[in-house]
């Protein structure tokens, strides 16, 4: 019923074989980088709150090799990418930018190699495939960036520093690819951990991995596979809104902010304002909670914080959508099911259910006859991050 995720050693040999066939001979390295779910904490990272997300089995994989000279060639094996599937840039000398252009998935890889922290990088070839759906909210764009990352450093070490690794591919993200993203998703490809889920200050950039690895526990992921042409021009504004509540409060960020000072500021803000910072404040609290209740085993307790945070999203910061609102309230109604809500930054993406095993196929079945839309269904497990793989 949930499609099984596909083994990495099948992207890569996906990889491979486009690889051979385009540029002939065996690629010198292979290197792989998880997507992410988050568990809870959404819309709290660019806030310097918490987040507690785990890196996914699905993964972007790259292959390739070191070249003469400063050309670079890039391919992708997405079938929907509806642009050029190959990309041929020349590297800059001395440190000059590396602008954006055409086709646009290329800026997250032009992005990677002119933030690289190991300058000058050299001329390569190499070719992209994916298990991460695109656009899904599960984080093709970070597994992207860091598994081009983790490839440079192949080619060309830097000084391994992880936590400079995932700023350094946010700020492709940001610069070339023009999405003023946070630090959560970069950080958990770079730095996930195989059976933990990952709580992250995204202020000190301070990771505490929490264990997630209880046999009678599933993670199911759902994609809606609809996204709402909201996304692009609705974050933005949702990050302006909390900068601007932060300021009326006086506070640096919305971190700094308990309930106390925003209902003693509320006379001062437009209703959406309040709404939009109380669902940050209550959300970073919830985060903090919710790892202490995975710390104890306490997945009601997990569960009822995830529905409020959904809630939150829902009604509050107004990202939600009928979609993502249906395939949480279908799998409310299985027993067995401690919690659900939408994950990722809105508008359509995925919801993340926290189950009991023996409810799985229920909760499939239910969420099948109740969504209107036609839903993938992931059952998944707190992986490894960004890692160089052996070609065999
Ligand atoms: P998400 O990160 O949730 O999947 P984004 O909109 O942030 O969604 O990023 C999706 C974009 O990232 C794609 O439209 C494409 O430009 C780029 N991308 C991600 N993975 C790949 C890939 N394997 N090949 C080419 N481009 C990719
Ligand atoms: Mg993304």
């Amino acid at each position: 019923m949930a499609s099984p995720v596909p083994e990495v050693s099948s992207v890569v040999a996906e990889a491979r074989q486009l690889y051979e066939q385009t540029f002939g001979g065996r690629p010198q390295v292979v290197v792989c980088a998880p997507g992410r779910v988050n568990l809870i904490g959404e819309h709290t990272d660019y806030n310097d709150g918490f987040v507690l997300p785990m890196a996914l089995p699905l993964v972007t994989v790259v292959v390739g090799s070191q070249t003469p000279g400063q050309d670079v060639t890039v391919i992708t094996a997405a079938k929907d990418v509806d642009e050029s599937r190959s990309v041929t840039f020349h590297l800059p000398d001395d440190g000059a930018p590396l602008s954006p252009g055409q086709p646009s998935w290329a800026n997250y890889v032009k992005g990677v190699v002119h933030h690289y922290r190991a300058q000058p990088v050299p001329g390569f070839r190499a070719v992209i495939a994916s298990t991460v759906p695109l656009g899904g909210g599960l984080s093709s764009s970070a597994s992207l960036e860091v598994a081009v990352y983790t490839f440079l450093q192949q080619l060309h070490p830097d000084d391994g520093d992880k936590v400079a690794k995932a700023v350094a591919c946010q700020q492709a993200e940001h610069t070339h690819a023009g999405v003023p993203c946070g630090i959560m998703d970069q950080f958990v490809s770079v730095l996930g951990r195989e059976a933990h889920a990952l709580l992250i200050d995204c202020r000190s950039l301070e990771a505490t991995p929490v264990p997630l690895s209880d046999p009678a526990l599933v993670i199911l992921i759902t994609n809606s596979n609809v996204k709402h042409s909201l996304t692009g021009s609705e974050y933005p504004t949702r990050r302006r809104q909390c900068e601007e509540a932060a300021s009326a409060l006086g506070k640096a960020s919305l971190r700094d902010a308990t309930m106390k000072d925003l209902e003693d500021a509320r006379n001062r803000l437009d209703n959406v304002t309040y709404c939009r910072a109380r669902h940050v404040i209550e959300e970073i609290e919830r985060t903090v909670q919710a790892a202490k209740a995975l710390k104890r085993g306490s997945y009601e307790e997990f569960g009822k914080l995830m529905v409020e945070s959904h809630h939150s999203l829902r009604d509050l910061y107004e990202v939600s959508c009928k979609e993502l609102d249906e395939l949480v309230s279908a799998a409310m109604e299985v027993e067995g099911v401690f919690g659900s809500r939408m994950t990722g930054g809105g508008f359509g993406g995925c919801t993340v259910t926290l189950l009991q095993a023996h409810a799985i196929d229920k909760t499939i079945l239910r969420i099948q006859e109740r969504y209107s839309g036609t839903p993938t269904f992931y059952v998944t497990t707190p992986s490894e991050g960004a890692r160089v793989l052996n070609l065999s």
